[in-house]
């Protein structure tokens, strides 16, 4: 995907972030006026509403369709405004490009099903217009990637990503977990391919907003949607997580953009600490394994298990709580140890079955 271009719309500020803003779906005419009203009087120059919405269950509500078309060609004359929305299907394709929709996003359920994202991509073929992929709901690279390729090779080359978090069962913090590890997989295997963050609905709340679109910038990414309401503790979906265009403004004016391409003579020399330090510990661990290969032999000449849960248990408790005393994190250390322990294993198998 060596071609790819920037999600950029004549006239646009090319800096980072990138911001698309307004409420989760376009409810009344007089609601999406107002947000984007007060959203424009802040500086933003793309505005986002769902026009048809995918709810969990039936009896939600689904969206005023094609009939908020219309209110968002008033948005772009009266404000200025380009205007993005969610499509699922060839006809809303059609519909939203008719209609004068500059942007389109597919959401993160079609985005797992290749049929739909198929069809989307059939329907756009031969247009040129922006489209961002969200991640699938599910944390499945591949599948994201996937999708990014049909509407690639249906010859859209304005092509982006929305990293939206994905569905866990742990909702303590999150709505959608960000599990960032998976768009940074996902840029470095595809470095040209644009990333907007969607803190809304990986924090689902509004406190997060803030922290997790820092997160994002952080880790290089290029634009943010953000979810923003005039009255946002009346919307008629994602109440929690939306925010005032006020709100919203104040958040962006307060993130910290860090050029992402300055290579400094300090940061090269933290890498080349980082590389010694990660020979080392590759050394560790191969020495490790020997000694877990010596351990399985042993355990064969006297007829012992291999796995000796007990101890498993304790080295494990012992450690994390080690980790937590040395400033890291426990579940981090529960997840390497584990993932050590694991390979331990598989060595010490493989020598009680020589
Ligand atoms: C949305 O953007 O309002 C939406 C439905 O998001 P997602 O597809 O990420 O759930
Ligand atoms: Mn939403």
């Amino acid at each position: 995907m060596n071609d790819l271009q920037p999600i950029s719309l004549p006239g646009l500020d090319t800096r980072r972030p990138l911001a698309i803003a307004g409420p989760c779906s376009a409810e009344t005419e007089e609601q999406v006026l107002e947000t984007a009203r007060q959203l424009a009087a802040e500086g933003f120059r793309i505005f986002r509403a769902g026009l048809w919405k995918p709810r969990t269950k039936p009896g939600g509500f689904e969206g005023v369709g094609a009939e908020g078309l219309a209110w968002l060609r008033r948005v772009k004359s009266e404000t200025g405004m380009y205007v993005a929305t969610e499509v699922a299907t060839r006809d809303h394709v059609t519909a939203a490009l008719a209609g004068g929709v500059d942007l389109l996003w597919i959401g993160a359920r079609t985005a797992a099903n290749p049929f739909a994202m198929q069809e989307i991509a059939d329907a756009l073929r031969g247009r040129d217009v922006p489209v961002l992929v969200k991640n699938p709901v599910s944390p499945d690279l591949e599948l994201w990637v996937g999708a990014v390729e049909r509407i690639y090779n249906a010859g859209i080359r304005r092509l982006g990503v929305i990293h939206r978090g994905f569905t866990s069962i742990d909702k303590s913090l999150y709505r959608n977990h960000p599990m960032w590890s998976i768009p940074i997989e996902l840029h470095r295997r595809l470095p040209q391919l644009p990333i907007f963050c969607d803190p809304s609905h990986i924090g689902g709340k509004r406190e997060l907003v803030a922290p997790l679109s820092q997160q994002a910038m952080d880790l290089g990414f290029d634009g943010l949607i953000v979810e923003s309401h005039c009255h946002p503790d009346t919307a008629w979906s994602d109440k929690a997580q939306q925010v005032t265009p006020q709100a919203l403004a104040y958040i962006c004016r307060n993130l910290v953009i860090r050029e992402a391409s300055v290579s400094t003579e300090s940061l090269s020399e933290l890498r080349a600490e980082i590389d010694k330090l990660d020979d080392r510990l590759l050394e560790l661990l191969t020495h490790r394994m020997r000694v877990s290969v010596e351990i399985g032999r042993y355990k064969k000449e006297h007829g012992m298990p291999v796995l000796q849960a007990a101890r498993y248990e304790e080295l494990l408790a012992r450690r994390a709580a080690q980790a937590v005393e040395l400033g890291m994190d426990r579940e981090f250390m529960r997840t390497v140890l584990q993932a050590i322990h694991e390979e331990s294993i598989r060595q010490q198998l493989s020598v009680t079955g020589e």
